[in-house]
């Protein structure tokens, strides 16, 4: 077995389903042709799903958020480490801006970090971020090779519970100034928060995925947390999907 094998078995998804190069060379003397390879997948079509906002909400009338869309990426970095629009910032150890590459054509927006994210001060190094780089390098991609990671909030909460609100709120000019300077040609948002957040939709994410989106005129992708998919095994294949689904459509943006 080699890498890419042991990866998608590791993720439910195998056997390794491999395509015949000879199909004449497989028939029987006198048997019927071998069924024919599957077809290709259509391409990827823009199709936002009814309701859908198309924006975070973060007031350009405000004038802390104006600032923050001023910042070339020293000063946005400061500024996160010593934010504290939230209060968030009193209960964790640190911010955990984001990692990657700063030009990457993939953007990947989770949650909030968690326990180990705000100990290392880096998104998803723990359970669910190690599922998410073999993921990542089951299509060919890895963390910092023209990926970038972040979170919609940099800030830990307490206990990992959910974002609020007002949390979100503060943090989102943040999050669009990252999606600003990075220019990706594709964000993939992963579980509720990020949805919510970047779709302005409530919106199941069973409901969301398999389309094309758009977040601030950036093709936007929706698939499930990398946490939850840890829960839930079966949703592992969905989850493949929807990365077979951003990779086609990073290929043909
Ligand atoms: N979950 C997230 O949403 N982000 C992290 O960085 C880690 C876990």
């Amino acid at each position: 077995m080699n890498r890419r094998e042991r990866l998608l078995e590791e993720m439910g998804l195998g056997p390794v389903w491999r395509l015949r190069e000879n199909r004449e060379r497989q028939r029987a003397p006198d048997g019927p042709p071998p069924p024919s390879a599957p077809r290709r997948p259509a391409p990827p079509r823009f199709d936002p799903a009814p309701g859908i906002k198309g924006s975070a909400k973060v007031d350009l009338a405000d004038d802390r958020a104006a600032r923050i869309l001023r910042m070339e990426w020293p000063e946005l970095k400061s500024a996160v480490k010593s934010c504290e629009a939230c209060g968030l910032r009193k209960t964790c150890t640190q911010t955990v801006f984001g990692v990657g590459d700063e030009e990457a054509d993939w953007l990947l927006v989770g949650e909030a970090p968690g326990a180990e994210e705000d100990t290392r001060g880096e998104p998803f190094v723990g359970q669910a971020g190690r599922l998410l780089d073999n993921m990542l390098a089951a299509i060919g991609l890895s963390r910092g090779e023209n990926v970038y990671i972040c979170n919609v909030l940099k800030c830990r909460p307490p206990g990992n519970r959910n974002p609020e609100p007002f949390e979100v709120a503060q943090c989102s000019p943040h999050l669009l100034r990252q999606l600003e300077l990075i220019k990706p040609k594709l964000i993939l948002a992963m579980g509720r928060f990020a949805v919510q957040t970047l779709l302005g939709t409530e919106a199941s994410i069973a409901s969301l995925r398999g389309r094309l989106h758009r977040y601030q005129g950036v093709p936007l992708i929706v698939t499930y947390h990398p946490a939850y998919l840890l829960r839930n095994l079966p949703d592992k294949a969905k989850a493949w999907e929807d990365l077979c689904f951003a990779r086609a459509a990073v290929a043909g943006l």
